[in-house]
């Protein structure tokens, strides 16, 4: 708690405030509170977690949402959730600037993605260094280049979505869009950078996308285990030009897969090639 006494009196200057956590909302209890860290010293009651974000963020040079409960709720947020929590962007509004002047800067994921956490931090660093220009974000605060693909656009299993070959049960190598996966539509770099060290990535290793990253997650996305809404009408699609283009790669296949004629034993050289005459 040392340093957010500190950072409250002005003894650490600048600070980046990272935030974890959804934030309840303490206007709706009866008595109590939900959510708290420390003492006040004068009053010796806790200091609830908005009170904490009211003293800090402000102050702070830089603010960072961390995962997807601290940027848009995430599951605590959910429907009929008691605690009428939310994001951070939600409690301090999205015109919330910091003292650098930043908005707010959203890494979602549930979890969130170390790297892409570790990134944005550093990015900052540089940034408050003037080593960097200020960090492009997107309409919901995300970094624009870790959040600007989705996760289909990066996953290892798009070959087989193109060929309209889907899975229909878990274990198997094919596009997982039926058996619920999200990933043509969810803002994601997890197919791209996986999870440790570029090992892993939902989609990548069998798990549907069940859209972790996004401001809807998980009302939005539930059912999870369901084939999503618009991937019956896309998938039709795809599978009639999926088995044609399917059956035409597999005659070319076929003709890769055999050596050319002209690579035998026989005593004449067959292979067309005209030497030139001197
Ligand atoms: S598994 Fe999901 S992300 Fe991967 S190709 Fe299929 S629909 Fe796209």
């Amino acid at each position: 708690m040392k340093y957010f006494y500190q950072a409250e009196k002005g003894q650490i200057d600048p600070f980046v405030l990272v935030v974890e956590g959804s934030i309840p909302n303490e206007k709706i209890k009866k008595e109590g509170y939900w959510a708290a860290q420390g003492t006040d010293y004068n009053t010796g009651q806790p200091i609830t977690t908005c009170e904490w974000i009211d003293r800090l963020a402000s102050k702070a040079w830089g603010v960072i949402a961390c995962g997807t409960c601290a940027t848009y709720g995430g599951i605590h947020a959910m429907a009929g959730n008691p605690t009428g929590c939310m994001g951070l962007a939600d409690y301090l509004g999205k015109d919330f600037r910091s003292a650098a002047g930043l908005p707010i800067v959203n890494v979602p994921g549930c979890p969130v993605q170390p790297d892409n956490m570790m990134e944005t931090l550093l990015y900052l660093l540089f940034q408050a260094a003037g080593l960097a220009p200020i960090i492009p974000l997107d309409e919901q605060l995300r970094p624009t280049w870790l959040f600007g693909k989705t996760v289909h656009e990066g996953c290892d299993r798009g070959g087989y979505y193109e060929q309209g070959d889907f899975a229909h049960e878990y274990g198997s190598p094919k596009c997982l869009v039926k058996i619920g996966c999200w990933g043509p539509v969810v803002n994601c770099n997890v197919t791209k950078r996986g999870w440790m060290r570029g090992i892993g990535g939902c989609p990548n290793v069998g798990g549907i996308c069940i859209g972790c990253t996004m401001p809807g997650f998980p009302d939005k996305f539930m059912p999870f285990m369901d084939q999503p809404p618009g991937a019956s009408l896309s998938s039709v699609i795809v599978v009639s030009y999926g088995s044609m283009i399917r059956s035409l790669r597999s005659i070319t296949n076929m003709s890769g897969n055999r050596e050319p004629k002209w690579r035998h034993r026989g005593r004449a050289l067959t292979t067309g090639y005209q030497p030139t005459s001197y």
